[in-house]
């Protein structure tokens, strides 16, 4: 059955010394689609995202990923993962640490569409340090996805984005499935949840409620997604 999906996690487990941060995660994520994992600080979206990615072992259960049962070194060429920090080198310039990250993967042709797709083609020598939080992030997602990946994992991609380029990376991600790479994203903002073919909603390492976002509001009653949320986390912990 994982053929069909891009991501199949069954029964999920992970736990940090006494912190239980994964409690029998099941969820199933289509080729193609944007599934969006909401939850409060500390539900346990991050660690999710990284046994996805295969940096968490889990301690039960099992994680396949585009066909390959986890671990498995040989997914990675086909994974992208947009930390909560961005991971660049501020010495380089833009364009160098994309040249980093591709030679990394041996996709150095991929450079330049990946400039082009977060619109940093004309800052591209600019030193990372040197511009703005928003263009980092930009430059963060394109090292994400400067390999090409079928699987594109993003945590938090648009903490501290101002609402222009947050429309502008949704715009970008809706591209990118429509051409068929998979996305999984995690998000405090509902706006961006609607955006979303799918959502999860983690809470306590487990997930509580899953569905399109018209699928949350009915479950919960509720007319908008951030009510939903709440009655739904509520109603499991009465
Ligand atoms: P946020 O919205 O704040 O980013 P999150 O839903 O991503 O939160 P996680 O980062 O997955 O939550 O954390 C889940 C729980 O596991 C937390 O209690 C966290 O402190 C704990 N945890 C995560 N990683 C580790 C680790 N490497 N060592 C110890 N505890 C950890």
């Amino acid at each position: 059955m994982s053929e069909s999906f891009a991501v199949d996690v069954q029964g999920v487990e992970k736990r940090f010394g006494g912190i239980k941060a994964l409690d029998g995660v099941t969820l199933q994520v289509r080729k193609g689609e944007i599934y969006g994992l909401l939850g409060p600080n500390g539900a346990g979206k991050t660690t999710l995202i990284r046994a996805i990615v295969g940096l968490v072992a889990p301690d039960a259960g099992t994680v396949t990923v585009l066909g390959r049962k986890l671990p498995n070194l040989d997914v990675l060429r086909d994974v992208g993962y947009m930390t909560q920090q961005a991971a660049l080198y501020p010495g380089l310039s833009v364009e160098e640490n994309l040249r980093f990250f591709a030679a990394i993967y041996g996709v150095e042709d991929g450079v330049q569409a990946a400039l082009e797709l977060v619109d940093l083609d004309k800052r591209k020598d600019s030193v990372v340090a040197t511009i703005s939080g928003g263009m980092r992030q930009r430059c963060s997602l394109a090292v994400a996805l400067v390999h090409r990946p079928h699987l594109l994992l993003l945590d938090e991609p648009t903490v501290g984005v101002d609402p222009q380029l947050r429309v502008q990376f949704w715009d970008y991600f809706r591209r990118m499935a429509d051409s068929g790479t998979t996305i999984i994203v995690s998000s405090h903002v509902m706006d961006e949840a609607e955006r979303c073919q799918r959502l999860g909603l983690i809470q306590y390492g487990r997930l509580l409620a899953e569905g399109s976002p018209a699928d949350i509001r009915a479950q919960a009653g509720t007319q908008n997604l951030e009510a939903a949320f709440l009655a739904l986390a509520g109603e499991k912990e009465a």
